[in-house]
């Protein structure tokens, strides 16, 4: 097993959850926090375990510690960056434009994608 492409992502980024825009906070893979193998985001609000790592996009560990596996968010991951392959992140639009801006997780990559999209975060 490779985890080449998991150190691509920056530990620095303010990923916003698909579910509630709540700023997601990293954690590194096999730590407390994360049973994954994997570093990722992981949303710490109430009762929301999404994650989102470049590799695997928006998605939620489901199982036990130990033996989880990873269930994409639906109908969240649509872009991919064209440089890495690697699954954007949604973060807040500082550009004053309405919708989302979508960016690469990897480190150093400045790639973005601005998405003219409403209403369609609603929490459950
Ligand atoms: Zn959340
Ligand atoms: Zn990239």
């Amino acid at each position: 097993m490779t985890i080449a492409s998991a150190n691509l992502l920056s530990s620095h980024l303010k990923p916003l959850c698909s579910r509630d825009n709540h700023v997601m906070k990293y954690e590194s893979g096999g730590s407390r926090a994360n049973t994954g193998d994997l570093a990722s985001y992981h949303c710490g609000y109430v009762g929301c375990s999404v994650r989102y790592n470049s590799t695997d996009g928006y998605y939620t560990l489901m199982g036990m510690p130990g033996h989880t596996y990873s269930v994409e968010e639906p109908g969240v991951n649509t872009v991919k960056c064209p440089r890495h392959n690697q699954w954007l992140y949604r973060r807040e639009n500082i550009d004053a434009e309405p919708g989302v801006r979508w960016c690469c997780g990897v480190e150093g990559c400045d790639y973005g994608y601005d998405a003219k999209t409403k209403g369609n975060w609603v929490p459950d």
